[in-house]
């Protein structure tokens, strides 16, 4: 392409919210044949509530309380959904003595020296807590679309306490442009399978890669990248920086974290995933121009 037709068609981008760093980025959005989006924040909102809340053996907002009272220590979407829940309620927090991250598991801290656990069934299985009288809970919440997690105090389960995230209004509707553009959606999140295949039927996608730690998640664009496949990878999260360049084009929505913003070829300022298409459609007039 010539620097010129580069230029153009970055300015168009620009005056549309969607900030193409590169020609290269330019000049390879065309050819992709397969996007993957992350789904917290990318296709969601980003901004999870409490919606259910299962306690066993103690009072609901005992419960509430000393979930907030770890997760405050947490800079997870969830966390800071759970904080807020009980903050609604006027619940008082306690003092955490300790607290530990576990990336793509949960969280684990201590309350007036009790060990508190939240997080997937796996943090509960590689801590030895029976999780089966809440079993039952958590996989329906997962099916409604809802992201569940398992509070335990001292190894024994407490609760299962559910945060929901709705889909950004367009995300439907991009899915669905992109598919009539012959190009392949996939979904790849942190999150729970059945949570995470909700969510796809709710806007189209037919493919997900779920419960993908942090640190896989650069290898699963990897792989589907085998055989030559051109792939783009849309994120917004400090996990979804080494996807994003590993990837063909690395999309950025705007609103995401820095590192996710660097790491990217293009930016979409306006969080809106309809911007995908447009970029995409940008690339094809360039390269027209040029030919
Ligand atoms: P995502 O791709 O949705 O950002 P993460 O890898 O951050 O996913 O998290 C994966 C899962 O780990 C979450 O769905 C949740 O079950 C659990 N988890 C992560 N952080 C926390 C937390 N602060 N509190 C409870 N559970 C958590
Ligand atoms: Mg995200």
């Amino acid at each position: 392409a010539t620097p010129t037709a580069i230029m153009v068609g970055s300015g168009k981008g620009a005056e549309n919210g969607i900030l193409i760093k590169t020609g290269e980025a330019l000049e390879t959005a065309h050819k992709i044949q397969t996007i993957i989006f992350d789904k917290t924040g990318t296709i969601t909102e980003g901004k999870p509530k409490v919606t259910d809340l299962y306690a066993i053996d103690l009072h609901e907002n005992e419960v509430l309380s000393i979930a907030a009272s770890c997760e405050k220590a947490s800079e997870h979407p969830i966390a800071q959904a759970i904080v807020k829940g009980a903050e609604e309620k006027g619940l008082n927090l306690s003092n955490v003595e300790s607290f530990t991250a576990v990336p793509g598991h949960g969280i684990k801290a201590s309350i007036e020296q009790r060990e508190i656990l939240i997080g997937n069934k796996k943090l509960m299985e590689s801590n030895g807590v029976d999780v089966s009288v809440g079993q039952a809970k958590f996989e329906e919440y997962a099916e409604n679309g809802k992201t569940p997690m398992f509070i335990a105090m001292d190894k024994k389960l407490v609760g299962v306490i559910a945060v929901a995230d709705a889909p950004k209004e367009s995300s439907k509707e991009a899915v669905r442009k992109l598919h009539e553009l012959g190009i392949e959606v996939i979904m790849l999140t942190g999150d729970n399978r059945k949570t995470a295949a909700a969510i796809a039927r709710e806007v189209g996608i037919d493919k997900v890669l779920a419960e993908v730690l942090p640190q896989d998640k650069a290898n699963e664009v990897k792989k589907v990248q085998e055989g030559g496949r051109v792939v783009a990878m849309v994120g917004d999260g400090i996990n979804d920086a080494p996807a994003l360049v590993q990837a063909d084009v690395g999309i950025a929505i705007g609103s995401g974290t820095d590192v996710a913003i660097e790491s990217a070829d293009i930016v979409l300022m306006r969080n809106d995933l309809l911007d995908v298409v447009k970029a995409i459609r940008l690339s094809k007039a360039t390269i027209r121009n040029i030919k």
